[in-house]
């Protein structure tokens, strides 16, 4: 079977058997795979350190028919606070599972390779609800499953600057105010502050070095709509928001 090289960031693990894991990668040359790592739960394996969530790491492996087999594995960077604070890590987990649930197996992304591991790396220094939100705002627009979240999304047209519109996941997207009474599906307000971070959100450069600063009031209705967005594309909670809530 087909052996190959990867750069790799580890966004699952799951124990399997007595002492294997089936490992969930994001890599930057076939997207994201899913791999056995057999004995990797036993102390002595070399593996058994590598695989650890977060992990960036260059790893071999072989094709297979279900799964792929994880050969051989180095570290190449273990982010300290994503694996050592509760917090951290539990927004982090967030990050990863939107990643499993939304990317498709198996096809190359190296924008989200790279985005990933730029978000990985910010949980290091900065706010991680921030981080999080951010991240995957970003990483839904390459799922094809994305929102309209400037123009109406029943008439196309771009909202003007200060205009106050609505919001409706089941639509898709921000309604103009014509649109949202022809339609009259529920919807929540969607100030134009609010869209000014979002449009702010999408185009954050995570290179730049730039504050991160977000009123409560926005962040919360940010927050708002991405998780009912995710959980209707879903069908049912994300795992890691019943972690996030019990922190
Ligand atoms: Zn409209």
């Amino acid at each position: 079977m087909a052996r190959y090289t990867a750069h790799a960031l580890v966004i699952g693990v799951h124990p399997w058997g007595d002492a294997d894991k089936v490992v969930e990668l994001f890599t930057a040359e076939k997207g994201r795979v899913r791999a056995a790592a057999f004995g990797s739960r036993r102390p002595k394996s070399t593996l058994a350190a590598a695989l650890q969530l977060f992990n960036e790491l260059d790893v071999s492996l072989t094709e297979g028919q279900r799964l792929d087999t994880v050969r051989t594995s180095s570290i190449q960077h273990h982010p300290k606070k994503l694996s050592e604070d509760i917090v951290t890590m539990a927004y982090g987990s967030f990050v990863a599972e939107c990643v499993s649930e939304f990317l498709p197996e198996k096809q190359p992304e190296p924008h989200v390779y790279d985005l990933l591991r730029s978000v990985f790396s910010a949980f290091e220094t900065r706010n991680p609800r921030i981080v999080a939100l951010l991240g995957v705002y970003q990483l839904m627009e390459f799922t094809g499953l994305q929102l309209s979240y400037e123009r109406c999304v029943r008439c196309g047209r771009l909202l003007s600057e200060a205009e106050d519109a609505l919001f409706s996941e089941s639509a898709g997207g921000a309604l103009c105010s014509d649109c949202h009474a022809q339609e009259g599906t529920s919807s929540q307000p969607y100030p134009a502050a609010l869209r000014r971070f979002i449009a702010a959100a999408l185009a954050f450069d995570w290179q730049s070095g730039e504050k991160l600063t977000i009123a409560t009031k926005d962040l919360l209705a940010a927050e708002a709509i991405l998780i009912g967005y995710l959980q209707r594309l879903l069908g049912h909670p994300l795992r890691s928001l019943s972690f996030l809530q019990k922190l």
